[in-house]
């Protein structure tokens, strides 16, 4: 499994940092995790073939978590070609991805891309032969779902994406043994109380829930243009050591856990 930050700011975006997304490729599906603006040129400049990408998972609807989306289906019918992609999201994300569906087609800029959107609300939305991939509710303004995906096997492989939500007990039982938890971590506890007002979890909630809940690993993202990045990561790790701050392009590895006996 392997997770590709391709952008690491909160909504606004800096030199170094662009909106939410990620990369996550595990088995044969290749997968988009929220898909903010400039994802399709931050794949391109990590070197990552767009049509690759078969399904996209969007958090929730906020623009530094979605509005990548048109330009990703306008260079794909660029590439030309026939091409699925598969769009999961709970239901105002996907009520607003058909309204740009609806839009692009209008325009004739959907010919040769069969865009396909799914509402995943709640649970199971998605299993290959090896791994299951699943949403559970956050706590944000807007509906907001976070993303499991696991080896099914017993004690399999676990990331866990924990996108813009406010601290609640429910979220330690999602990330419970994750190997990788990409939470977000928009601010450090000294501004707990603006944080918490929109919604949104500080470096040392972040860190208690990976601690709570038994985790191996912890990235944090969804980084605030105002807070410093090495400060986000000083206070998590007093709380939960094995914690970096993500990059853009930070590239994060979930190895087998039971390697053959003859590799
Ligand atoms: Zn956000
Ligand atoms: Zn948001």
């Amino acid at each position: 499994m392997k997770y590709v930050v391709l952008g690491s700011s909160a909504s606004v975006p800096t030199r170094r940092r662009h909106c939410s997304s990620a990369r996550l490729s595990c088995d044969s599906e290749n997968a988009l995790v929220d898909c903010g603006p400039r994802t399709a040129r931050q794949l391109h400049r990590f070197g990552q073939a767009l049509e690759r990408i078969s399904l996209v998972w969007l958090s929730h609807l906020h623009g530094d978590h979605c509005w990548g989306l048109p330009t990703v289906i306008r260079r794909l019918e660029r590439i030309g070609g026939e091409h699925t992609l598969r769009i999961y999201a709970n239901h105002s994300t996907i009520d607003r991805v058909k309204t740009m569906l609806k839009a692009l087609l209008k325009l004739k800029q959907l010919r040769s891309t069969t865009v396909k959107p799914h509402v995943a609300e709640h649970g199971i939305f998605h299993q290959t032969k090896w791994f299951t991939w699943r949403t559970f509710p956050l706590m944000h303004r807007v509906p907001t779902h976070g993303l499991i995906v696991q080896e099914r096997q017993p004690r399999g492989r676990k990331i866990v994406y924990v996108s813009d939500t406010m601290m609640f007990d429910g979220l330690i039982e999602a990330c419970d043994h994750a190997d990788l938890i990409v939470c977000e971590s928009t601010a450090q506890a000294r501004y707990a109380k603006l944080v918490r007002s929109f919604k949104h979890m500080t470096a040392t909630q972040a860190a208690q829930l990976a601690r709570r809940s038994k985790a191996r690993r912890l990235v944090l993202t969804h980084i605030s243009h105002l807070a410093r990045a090495s400060a986000i990561e000083r206070e998590a790790r007093e709380i939960f050591p094995n914690t970096v701050v993500a990059e853009d392009f930070s590239v994060f590895t979930v190895h087998d856990r039971h390697p053959p006996a003859h590799a």
